[in-house]
Parts: structure tokens; C-alpha cells; sequence
């Protein structure tokens, strides 16, 4: 298994630098001992111009075996032959990324404690890799480097150069290129990425694997458009751990967008259309639609999911025909915002015991939130992607199941009346998608079907002729069918 990396300098900024970013040093060629085998480091070149480190893994395909480690999972005739002759030995593959990450550990962080200002600076970067396992082939490399600011050339490897009527392997020769990365930006990507085209069984999968992909994947997975591939291919496709990186990976996504961007035109004056002296922020009419909807229904214990900063569990405590409150939200920021709110500290005893705030994820089903009168969803649906909208329904609708559901969102076809929306733009960056009228009403009559709700609608804000509300919502209300079932 063979990588190099190379770099062009000048006689200001030799390309030899590489050797202090990657703490071994040009002239000398290196032997380091690993648990599969001896990975060695030496630079075939090493100018000012130009300077190129190889990294090279010599597996012991024997002691991987002896050492239970490369054991299949057997059971085929040949299994046991196939620990032996595989394509370890000279294929790069997850082997080479923890090869990579134990000889290049403190390039990989960024540290360079003889040259501190060398790690921050992006330099021209060339990695090759001659022999690379990709399943998904060249597309698949293109998709996953590209968007990391990497040019990408992935050329089929054929099984054999005298029979190219053979066909290709599922090999490819690889070269990026990149002037915008640095050498840790460069180093954490093939860590991560080169077992995600393996995508082997990586016999080392255990829990802590989720920090170590978190911790490489700082600054570049959360972003990623294949961020669910990566995370998936990378855990072995253990869904467990996949789950758990994906709700810290959202977490991540939630804190980077969150309450920095404050859902401004959506808490800005309603609408010239109302004549009074002081209009109402919006946010205020939807809190007063949704408690006179909660008291109509005869709801005392609520839940408010995706309750932001506490605003409607402030207003729902200074009720008490409100016995039990509980706020749910993914972002722990928004989470300390609202305790902070709430004075949950300095809090009575009274008052406290009506009121709990937990983190949780409203794409999964969760046993906390069973066995209430109702459950709010204010403003959220439109902040999941809509594939994972079905999750949402499942927990709430279907597993949770609250007598009654109240849900707000955005009238997308009011946006023409708020003066400062340029056309065609949702309301707030994190939407990921707003929804007419006639849309969320088909949504909302599909949910009610599939479990077992009947519906009705609520526009709060102006009632525009032409347009509608500013915002809507819909009160389900757990159906008779049900309830013959449960009596
Ligand atoms: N309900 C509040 C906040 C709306 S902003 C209000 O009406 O003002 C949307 C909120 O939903 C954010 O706080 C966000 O963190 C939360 N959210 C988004 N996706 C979520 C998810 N999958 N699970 C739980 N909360 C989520």
C-alpha cells in the first residue's frame, strides 16, 4: 500500500517545509512498527521546488490473522484461504488511514511546534494513491472530494494491461489536487475517506470511533453533501453508531445555523393590513393562537417540540390550568437560552415541578414523550429536510400519540406581502422549505389519515383575501376511531 504527498515551493517557501508539517524529516527514510505491519516513510524528492513524501505499509497479512483481526465471518469454503491471499498487501485501503493517522498524528492535528506559523497556511497539495479499493467507482471519489475544494483524477485500474478486453478492477488510481487545503485539512479527508471507498468490514469499529470520525471530520463533515454515505460507509454501516453520529452531526448543523440567524421578518410587525396603533409580532399571534387552541381541546399536560428558546413554555407557565410542560429541543444552545429564560434555577418548587426541558431529536421515536394531552409543533417542520419528515410523523402521530397536535408553519404564499423578502426567498435560512396553503393542508390530510387524527385549520395573522395568513396551522385531534378501539 503505497500514498504520496507532494508540495511546490519557492526558494522563500521551500517545498521542504513538508518535512517539518509532517515531523519526519526529508533526508532520512523511516521504519515505524504498527499492529498490521511496518509502515515506512521516505521521500523519493526533496527540493525547494518540489518535495514528495511517500508513505508506505508493508501489512503482515499473517499477524493480522494470528492476531484475530482480519478474521472474515466466514462460513465460505474459501474463507479461510482468503485470510491469507486478499488484497491488503498491496491495495490502500482502511489499513493505510490508520497507518496514516499513527505516523502523521501531529500533522493531522495541525501542530508544528518548530514552525507554528507552517500549519495554518494552505499550500499546493498533491496526493496519489496508485492502487485505491473504491467501491462506487470514479464517480463516487468525485462526489466525495470534490466538494472538499479538491480536484480530482480517478482512473480505472484494468484487472490485467495485457487483456484490456477484461475490463476494469475495482481498483482506480488516484490524484487530487489542491491549493486551498491545508496539510490536517488534507490528512483528516483521507483519513476519513479512504475506508468509506474500502468499505470493507472495518474490524476496529467500536464507540469510540464516532469521536475519532467527529474529531477528523471537524470543520468538513457537517457540511458535506454525502455527509450520511461518509458517516455510514466509515462505522461499517453499525447503525447504532450511525444514528448517534448522525444526531451529533445534526447537532453540530443546528449549533453552526442556529439562533446567530434570529427568525427576524417572521417576528417583525404582522402587516400593514392591521390598523392598530402597536401591531403585534407574528410570533406573538401564533403563542396566542396556539394557547386559545390548547384551552379550547382542555390540554393541562403539553409538550412544546422544537421549543426553541422557551417563549410559548414561559407564556404556557403563567397559566396554571397548565399542570405539566415539557420543552424538547435538538440544540442544547437554544436549550440554555430558554433555562436561562425560565429562571429554572432560582425557580419555586412549585412552579419548577410543572416544568421540564429535555434534548432530544423529533426524528426519533422517544419514550418521554408518550402519554400527554398535546403536543405543539411550532415553526419546526419546515427546518427538516423533507425526507425526514415521515420520522417526525412516525414519533409524534404514530408512537408518541397526544390527544391533540397543534402545527404552525409558514404561508409561503403570503411572502409577496413582507416588504423586505425578496421574491422567490423563504423566511429564514434554515428553512428547508416553506409550503402553500393547499400543500401543507395535503400534508396535514395524509398524516391525519395515517394515523388516525381528524384535522382542522387555523389561519393566525391577517387573513389575507388573496394570499392567506402569514402563518398556519392545523389542530389535530386523535380520532373516534380510536377512541372506540381504546374503550
Ligand atoms: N417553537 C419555537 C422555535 C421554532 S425554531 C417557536 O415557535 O418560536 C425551530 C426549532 O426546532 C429550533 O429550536 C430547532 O433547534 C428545533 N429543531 C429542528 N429540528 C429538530 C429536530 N429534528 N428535533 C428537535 N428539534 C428540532
Amino acid at each position: 500500500m503505497f500514498l504520496t504527498i507532494s508540495t511546490t515551493g519557492s526558494a522563500e517557501r521551500p517545498a521542504t517545509d513538508l518535512g517539518f508539517l509532517l515531523h519526519k524529516h526529508p533526508g532520512k527514510a523511516q521504519a515505524f512498527s504498527t499492529s498490521y505491519g511496518t509502515a515506512h516513510v521516505l521521500y523519493p524528492e526533496a527540493g525547494a521546488e518540489r518535495c514528495t513524501a511517500a508513505l508506505l505499509l508493508e501489512v503482515d497479512a499473517v499477524a493480522l490473522v494470528r492476531r484475530g483481526k482480519g478474521r472474515g465471518r466466514g462460513g465460505a469454503p474459501d474463507a479461510a484461504l482468503a485470510q491469507y491471499v486478499n488484497d491488503r498487501p498491496y491495495a490502500a485501503s482502511s489499513l493505510l488511514a490508520v497507518a496514516l493517522s499513527g505516523v502523521f498524528s501531529s500533522a493531522m492535528r495541525g501542530v508544528c511546534n518548530a514552525r507554528p506559523e507552517l500549519p495554518d497556511r494552505p499550500r499546493p497539495l498533491r496526493v496519489e494513491v496508485p492502487a485505491l479499493p473504491a467501491r462506487g467507482g470514479p464517480e463516487l471519489v468525485r462526489r466525495l472530494f470534490e466538494p472538499l475544494g479538491w480536484t480530482v483524477t480517478a482512473e480505472p485500474v484494468p484487472l490485467d494491461a495485457e487483456f484490456p478486453q477484461w475490463g476494469h478492477s475495482r481498483y482506480i488510481r488516484l490524484v487530487l489536487d489542491a491549493n486551498t487545503l491545508t496539510l490536517a485539512q488534507a490528512l483528516r479527508h483521507l483519513y476519513v475517506l479512504l475506508p468509506v471507498l474500502d468499505d470493507a468490514k472495518h474490524y476496529w469499529v467500536s464507540s469510540d470511533e464516532v469521536d475519532k470520525l467527529l474529531r477528523a471530520g471537524e470543520g468538513w463533515l457537517p457540511g458535506h453533501p454525502e455527509q450520511k454515505l461518509i458517516t455510514s460507509r466509515y462505522l461499517s454501516r453499525r447503525w447504532s453508531l450511525t444514528r448517534q453520529a448522525w444526531e451529533r452531526l445534526e447537532l453540530v448543523r443546528l449549533a453552526e445555523a442556529d439562533d446567530s440567524e434570529v427568525e427576524d421578518i417572521d417576528n417583525a410587525v404582522a402587516a400593514e393590513a392591521e390598523q392598530e396603533e402597536k401591531p403585534t409580532p407574528l410570533a406573538a399571534l401564533r403563542r396566542d393562537a396556539i394557547l386559545t387552541a390548547l384551552r379550547a381541546r382542555g390540554a393541562a399536560r403539553v409538550l412544546d417540540l422544537g421549543c426553541g428558546q422557551g417563549q410559548l413554555v414561559q407564556e404556557l407557565l403563567r397559566d396554571p390550568s397548565f399542570t405539566e410542560i415539557v420543552g424538547v429541543d435538538v440544540s442544547v444552545r437554544a436549550l440554555t437560552i430558554a433555562s436561562r429564560r425560565l429562571k429554572l434555577d432560582r425557580m419555586g418548587e412549585r412552579q419548577a415541578a410543572r416544568v421540564q426541558l429535555f434534548q432530544g431529536s423529533l426524528a426519533y421515536t422517544d419514550k418521554r414523550l408518550d402519554g400527554y394531552d398535546a403536543a405543539v409543533l411550532s415553526e419546526v417542520i419546515e427546518h427538516l429536510d423533507p425526507p425526514r419528515l415521515p420520522a417526525l410523523e412516525y414519533a409524534v402521530f404514530g408512537a408518541a400519540r397526544p390527544r391533540t397536535v397543534l402545527v404552525t408553519t409558514p404561508n409561503v404564499e403570503y411572502n409577496v406581502r413582507w416588504e423586505s423578502l425578496p421574491a422567490g426567498h423563504v423566511r429564514h435560512g434554515d428553512h428547508r422549505f416553506e409550503w402553500t396553503r393547499e400543500e401543507f393542508r395535503a400534508w396535514a390530510r395524509k398524516v391525519a389519515e395515517r394515523y388516525g387524527y381528524g384535522v382542522e385549520f387555523v389561519p393566525v395573522g391577517p387573513d389575507d383575501p388573496e394570499v392567506g395568513p402569514p402563518t398556519q396551522m392545523a389542530v389535530f385531534q386523535a380520532g373516534t376511531a380510536k377512541e372506540a378501539e381504546a374503550a
